[in-house]
């Protein structure tokens, strides 16, 4: 199954070229603040699986072109995020296996919630003179239930599903966090589909274009920390909600976007956002004077 925000937090699940608003079965007003009615809406989901499957049987749908789409999840509890996390393509195995037991050693870091934006959204720039803001093409996990400590052959089970994520990153080295929180800086979408609608969830292929060049292209069966172990270790350190997202990691290939770009990104089996790259005029500050150096980090 499929699922999608859409037309001011509303609810939907797709079918086809089509959106069933299962909306009210969240028992959430919309338009209420903060908008958390599909983190709700996950929540319930064992519950409301038979109710959700009469709508589709009812198949009243609205036309998916016609809609604007909205990151699927817009209120996580907190978003998860791996560092880069894939073995690369080369030949010099040294360098490689340090580089893995340095991602497998590194943990994870958390990224503003208030970054997510969705399929409709521009990507921002924030005006930071000198430095390069990267695009990082990533496999998205939404957690479906509540969970702590869990093992890696307990980590499936609490998957909801699966989406398109986009990492941005200004480059440099004041602290992580900070430097992939700017607003706009975690694109999600189009859509979250469930485990059910994925044949192999570590053979998913992603890839990256900007202005239609591919600059990104990976399969989530070339992970350093797969992903039963990101779960495992989240949990170990916090209690996984509803709704959290992980961020998964990156593969080669990140590079600088300007305003006026088109970042596409595509993962099988999941789904494709186009996302149009726009200059902002807030987000200067002297912090970023400091150091005109890009370093990968
Ligand atoms: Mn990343």
């Amino acid at each position: 199954m499929r699922f999608v925000s859409f037309n001011g937090n509303r609810i939907g699940l797709v079918d086809g070229d089509g959106v069933i608003d299962i909306t009210d079965l969240a028992a959430v007003d919309p338009s209420q603040w903060p908008p958390v009615g599909m983190v709700q809406f996950i929540a319930r989901f064992g519950d409301l699986l038979p109710e959700v499957e009469a709508r589709r049987l009812q198949g009243v749908t609205l036309p998916l072109s016609q809609l604007r789409l909205e990151a699927p999840v817009r209120w996580p509890n907190k978003i998860i995020a791996f560092p880069a996390n894939y073995h690369e393509h080369i030949s010099e195995m040294r360098e490689n296996v340090i580089s893995q037991a340095n991602a497998k050693g590194q943990g994870f870091f958390l990224k503003a919630n208030s970054s997510i934006s969705g399929p409709a959204d521009p990507v921002v720039l924030p005006p930071v003179e000198g430095r390069e803001i990267h695009h990082e093409c990533e496999l998205g996990i939404v957690i479906g239930q509540r969970a702590r400590g869990l093992s890696r052959n307990k980590a499936r089970g609490v998957i909801f599903g699966f989406t398109c994520l986009l990492d941005m990153v200004i480059r440099g080295r004041e602290e992580r966090v900070m430097r992939k929180s700017y607003d706009t800086f975690c694109p999600i979408g189009p859509w979250i589909v469930t485990p059910d609608d994925v044949p192999d969830m570590n053979d998913l292929t992603m890839r990256l274009w900007v202005n239609g060049e591919q600059r990104q292209s990976a399969s989530t069966r070339d992970l350093i920390v797969d992903i039963p172990e990101m779960i495992a270790m989240s949990s170990a350190v916090c209690t996984l909600e509803p709704g959290d997202i992980i961020a998964t990691g990156t593969p080669a290939g990140v590079g600088p976007v300007r305003p006026g770009d088109t970042l596409s990104i595509e993962i099988s089996h999941i789904g494709r956002m186009d996302l149009r790259v726009e200059a902002g005029a807030v987000g200067a500050h002297p912090v970023w004077n400091a150091l005109k150096i890009a370093t990968l980090s």
